[in-house]
């Protein structure tokens, strides 16, 4: 059988096993397609069934988690971990607290992160976890019931050699804080490197707030600079408002762009004199403000209600919000605005009719697997400085991030060169991700 015939098989079996998960049935054929090549030139993979078992979680967890709100209202949620590939070290990937959770995200999730934790050159395997909690407007004592509740399950599946979670969507450094702090009593163990994205306080590291949009910029930078362009003087459109987009913006700042719009689930506000990433913290990481406050502090600003960011002309765009933001509608109109490269801040925000219309038109496009891969890289560096009870500075950890994107910039480029589709970073990514796994898969025999 031809290996694209053999991938079409393989491929309708992961929808007939995973039923109703239309985001990992997504996510896993947009890496079949990539890796037929692949195969053509490795047939000791299909031997041994390497694709059949990567598209396959090694452990999945369901549980209860129960929780008392502020009223004495007792709530019960549904938290899940899916422990996807250990093959190149112990699983690694966030927890997403949003509503829409479901297994199906959970897997689509891990799946992604099992490749982009490959290309980032770390020794981390790849998971995901999360629960269809919705910390909007709960308290902070709530969601510290809540995270004690959750980890009071989790603990017994996580380790530093095991499962090493970090924060996604709805998870930053404040339910990090109530996670460790409940798996720490629980396990009477300072267990460091069981979670990333803690505080500084407590064995975080520099540059891991920042690390995913800052990556993500690095990366649009190397995409630049690799056809003799830069970032000096770009209109860029970031959407989101979450820890992601925020450092996005700082970085396009500092390298020269101007950021002119980002978004929330409300809407977006435009600012051409370029959005005031210190007013959007306050809002954002102080206040947990709707993104509409922005304009009463910036009245030259505008916010447009319900409608979608990419409406707003861009050169350069950095979906930074969530998985299938940018359908066939908001490519066209990003074409139309003569977009010149789009970079994924977040997991899989460009869906499959998207990434075609981008190709088609010449816009090169940046998968999240490589474009964000700095947010894990940098939770790499925090269990590797918790392991040697080290910190390191700002300036030496942002140096690390850059090289680091720079690296996996460069496999992406080579990658889709050696297989003849330059410019193509989705193959790319997808190729030299799974050929890693794959090897050390093939290495460790049959289980
Ligand atoms: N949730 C982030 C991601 O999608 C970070 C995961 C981590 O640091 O473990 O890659």
């Amino acid at each position: 059988m031809k290996a694209q015939d053999k991938v079409d098989v393989i491929f309708d079996a992961v929808v007939r096993r995973n039923p109703g998960e239309s985001e990992f049935h997504q996510a896993v054929h947009e890496v079949l397609e990539s890796v037929v090549p692949v195969l053509d030139r490795h047939p000791e993979y299909a031997d041994v069934k390497i694709i059949e078992r990567i598209c396959e979680p090694e452990r999945q967890i369901i549980f209860r988690v129960p929780w008392e709100d502020d009223r004495g209202e007792v709530h019960i949620n549904r938290g899940f971990r899916v422990e996807f590939n250990s093959a190149l070290g112990p699983f690694k990937g966030g927890l997403r607290f949003h509503p829409s959770v479901y297994l199906g995200i959970v897997k689509f999730l891990g799946f992604e992160q099992v490749f982009k934790n490959a290309l980032s050159g770390m020794p981390i395997g790849g998971g995901k976890g999360g629960s269809d909690f919705d910390p909007k407007g709960r308290s902070d004592r709530e969601v510290m019931r809540f995270c004690q509740s959750f980890m009071t399950e989790l603990y017994r599946h996580i380790g530093e050699y095991t499962d090493v979670p970090a924060g996604d969507i709805g998870v930053g450094g404040r339910e990090i804080g109530y996670l460790f702090g409940q798996y720490k009593r629980i396990t009477n163990r300072y267990e460091s490197a069981v979670l990333t994205g803690k505080g500084l306080s407590y064995g975080g590291a520099q540059v891991r707030r920042e690390a995913t949009g800052y990556g993500a910029v690095f990366f649009a930078e190397e995409m630049l600079r690799a056809v003799h362009d830069s970032l000096e003087g770009k209109r860029v459109v970031v959407s989101g408002s979450g820890n992601v987009a925020i450092y996005a913006i700082e970085k396009v700042h500092q390298l020269g762009g101007v950021v002119v719009a980002c978004s929330d689930s409300s809407g977006y506000v435009h600012d051409d004199k370029g959005i005031d990433v210190e007013l959007l913290k306050d809002l954002k990481e102080v206040r947990r403000a709707r993104i509409d406050a922005y304009v009463g502090r910036r009245p030259h600003a505008r916010f447009v209600a319900d409608r979608s960011v990419w409406e707003v002309p861009c050169q350069v765009a950095v979906p930074c919000a969530t998985q299938n933001e940018i359908g066939a509608a908001e490519a066209k109109a990003l074409i139309s605005g003569n977009c010149m490269i789009v970079v994924e801040g977040a997991n899989m925000p460009a869906g499959p009719e998207a990434i075609r219309a981008f190709a088609e038109a010449g816009v090169r496009f940046a998968p999240g697997k490589a474009a964000n891969a700095g947010g894990v890289a940098a939770s790499a560096l925090e269990m590797q400085q918790n392991a040697s009870r080290d910190s390191w500075t700002f300036e030496f950890s942002e140096q690390r991030l850059r090289d680091i994107m720079g690296d996996i910039h460069r496999r992406c480029y080579a990658t889709a060169e050696e297989y003849g589709m330059p410019g193509n970073y989705v193959a790319g990514a997808n190729i030299d991700g799974f050929r890693r796994v794959a090897e050390a898969m093939l290495a460790h025999g049959l289980i």
